[in-house]
């Protein structure tokens, strides 16, 4: 199934080539693939499996379907046209000749009706279920939008709704992007693997093959991420899957969260405007207001994402969320952690991979000018701030001693001699530890959205959290299984409150 952005030029050659590229960073086994073409122009979205299980889990209004030689089953069929709406066009694939009668008695049960020779249109002479309009296009030609906070939430939903051709504004509190939690020296994006390959595991390798593509088409290999695989070693209690002999992770790689956020803003449609704190959204007729302080317009536009992570909850308040997004706000909370920067000139050979145990350790990552090659161990992940910077260092110090000990000894000289730098800063964490993603009113026709609540996995997430909005805001396909988007869908209480 794809899904064209209006007006899209294709350069076929290019296209190969990307094509190609793309595929190699994926592990193309059966589940859904989001594939970024044309300097992500174009979306692919690839869905291997079942083809009726496939197409229960896509929510999206087709507006054409080529039918392939294997489409006989007539459940494969039901599920098919809950992807359609009235006006969808469905080609025959001419190679299998026409339709037979059973074929074609289906295809009319269904509501399509036959316009020429193996062409058909979806025209019931049934009203359409709402069900089967779900998601509707809420805003399917491109508008203004605003989006508060220029963290990698923030810049990753610019950057998908700037390519489709949207003008997006993004305002932030700082006068930098990655002000916040984003702005990380350097940190991990990695899956989370598990035995039975469970949903949290699917969402992580669906976001962590996305962030790679974007880390790739935009990014200096080297300099600002490196397709460095992971190995992840936990040594004690609980026993499980985790423990044991340390696990090669090939997807995982290091990146640095601002060189992506910059390189997102850098696209055009994107205008930033930093010292930007936004203090309330007001609704002004059909438009959204965003307002600082001293009660001064900062932007006006019909759609605004909130990627503002904790202050979302503040912000949105007064913005008539539905109860459930209310009640998903209430509960977020911060935790607080630091990570320990040395410098990796001169020190024995350590694992030249990055290693997740009780934490990351990043054994060198370029962080010039000012540090030069360094490491990095983090982090705490603590309910209050810790204001004691010896503290915090002990304490990834010691986190490093219990999954690579040799490489404590190495650094423990630079600990003692105050050699070690500590970054630190709060991530934003729902009730689940799961993203809030989606609109924040209950009505079909949305125009306030969030993105936030990314908890230690931002680097991992969002921008599958950014394609996860944008494919809701268009009616355009799920990038991942429609029962793995419910896991971070903003108004998922919603199934627990009623
Ligand atoms: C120590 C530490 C280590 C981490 N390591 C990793 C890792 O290895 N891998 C990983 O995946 N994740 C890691 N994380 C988590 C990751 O950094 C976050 O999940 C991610 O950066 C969150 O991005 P965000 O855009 O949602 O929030 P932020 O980056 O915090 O961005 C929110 C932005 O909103 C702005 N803002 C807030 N309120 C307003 C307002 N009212 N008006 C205007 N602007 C506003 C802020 O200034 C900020 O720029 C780590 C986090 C920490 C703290």
């Amino acid at each position: 199934m794809t899904d064209e952005a209006p007006q899209s030029a294709v350069n076929v050659d290019a296209e190969d080539q990307q094509w190609a590229a793309a595929l190699s960073t994926l592990d193309t086994g059966t589940g859904f693939h989001r594939l970024l073409l044309d300097g992500g122009r174009i979306s692919l979205t690839l869905c291997r499996g079942d083809t009726r299980s496939t197409l229960s889990q896509q929510k999206l209004q087709a507006d054409c379907v080529y039918l392939g030689a294997d489409f006989e089953d007539a459940a494969a069929l039901g599920a098919l046209v809950k992807c359609c709406k009235r006006g969808t066009r469905l080609q025959y694939a001419s190679a299998l000749g026409a339709p037979d009668s059973n074929a074609t008695l289906a295809l009319s049960a269904q509501g399509f009706r036959a316009t020429a020779a193996l062409q058909w249109v979806f025209d019931p002479a049934w009203p359409i279920q709402r069900s089967r309009q779900w998601p509707r296009p809420v805003w399917s030609r491109p508008q203004h939008c605003t989006v508060i906070g220029a963290g990698i939430s923030g810049a990753s939903v610019a950057r998908a709704l700037a390519l489709r051709g949207w003008q997006v504004r993004v305002l932030d509190g700082q006068g930098q992007p990655a002000g916040g939690a984003s702005g990380l020296p350097a940190g991990l994006v990695s899956p989370l693997p598990s035995e039975d390959n469970g949903p949290l595991s699917q969402l992580t390798r669906s976001g962590c093959a996305l962030m790679r593509q974007h880390a790739n088409a935009l990014l200096v290999r080297g300099q600002d991420w490196d397709a460095s695989g992971a190995w992840r070693n936990r040594t004690d209690p609980p026993a499980g899957p985790a423990a044991g002999a340390p696990q090669w992770i090939p997807e995982a790689f290091w990146l640095k969260p601002e060189a992506m956020v910059r390189a997102w803003l850098n696209t055009a449609g994107i205008a930033f405007t930093g010292h930007a704190r936004i203090h309330h959204i007001a609704r002004d007729e059909q438009e959204w207001v965003c307002l600082d302080e001293d009660g001064r317009e900062q932007a006006r536009s019909s759609v605004v994402v909130v990627a503002s992570a904790l202050d979302s909850a503040r912000l949105l308040a007064t913005a008539d969320p539905a109860p459930c997004v209310r009640e998903a706000l209430a509960r977020l909370h911060p935790r607080y952690g630091g990570v320990s920067i040395g410098n990796a000139a001169g020190l024995p050979p350590f694992p030249t991979q990055p290693v997740q145990g009780h934490g990351n350790f990043l054994p060198s990552v370029p962080l010039a000018p000012k540090l030069g090659q360094s490491w990095l161990a983090g982090a705490s992940f603590e309910a209050q701030l810790n204001a004691d910077t010896q503290a915090q260092h002990r304490a990834n110090h010691e986190r490093v001693a219990r999954y690579l000990p040799e490489v404590a000894a190495a650094v423990a000289p630079q600990f003692d001699a105050a050699q070690v730098q500590l970054w630190q800063n709060q991530r934003c964490v729902s009730h689940d530890r799961l993203p809030l993603v989606g609109a924040v009113q209950a009505t079909p026709d949305a125009s306030l959205w969030i993105s936030a609540a990314m908890g230690a996995r931002g680097l991992t997430l969002a921008a599958l959290c950014a394609e996860l909005l944008v494919a809701q805001i268009h009616g355009e396909p799920l990038p991942v299984p429609a029962r793995l988007a419910k896991l971070v869908d903003a108004q998922r209480l919603q199934r627990k409150m009623a």
